[in-house]
């Protein structure tokens, strides 16, 4: 894809920098799992990171000891929205190796952080929103309530 300059925001790439360079354990399926299963080593998905980088906590009440979750991140998205991801589970805006998700990516190809970091670098558009962008007119989207956007600003593809 022939694309314009992605205006990448200091907090994007410091996430990006802890996917290339953390020594953290890599896991699927859970932002931070404390306790191995069977199925699951501990460790962090790309997404678990990205909330270690924003400094979020984890939660004290989170109810099952295998799946931390950051303070507001299972709820609101707005977190995630701090790094311009298209959803909370990394929408893409095209599909690669057919999974529509950063977070399938992880759990489903394997792809290690530093792939993700990657194919995050080669192909901005496709996995972040234009930091730059305007909400249309009337949009009641809102950082601190954490409303959904109406008119579609976290799906647009802004490269065009
Ligand atoms: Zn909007």
């Amino acid at each position: 894809m022939g694309q314009k300059p992605y205006p990448f925001t200091p907090e994007q790439l410091a996430w990006l920098h802890d996917l290339e360079t953390t020594d953290a354990p890599q896991t699927r399926g859970a932002l931070h799992r404390i306790v191995k299963t069977e199925e699951f080593p501990v460790g962090y998905c790309c997404l678990g990171r990205a909330a270690v980088t924003l400094g979020l906590r984890e939660s004290p009440w989170s109810e099952d000891e295998h799946l931390i979750a950051f303070h507001g991140s299972a709820a609101n998205l707005m977190f995630f929205h701090r790094l311009h991801l298209r959803s909370a589970s990394g929408d893409l805006l095209h599909k690669v190796e057919d999974l529509s998700a950063l977070s399938e990516l992880n759990d489903e190809e394997r792809w290690s952080f530093k792939e993700i970091a990657a194919y995050c670098r080669e192909h901005p558009w496709n996995v972040f929103t234009d930091p730059l962008a305007k909400h249309a007119k009337g949009c009641p989207w809102n950082p601190k309530t954490g409303e959904s956007c109406n008119c579609g600003f976290f799906k647009k593809d802004f490269s065009l």
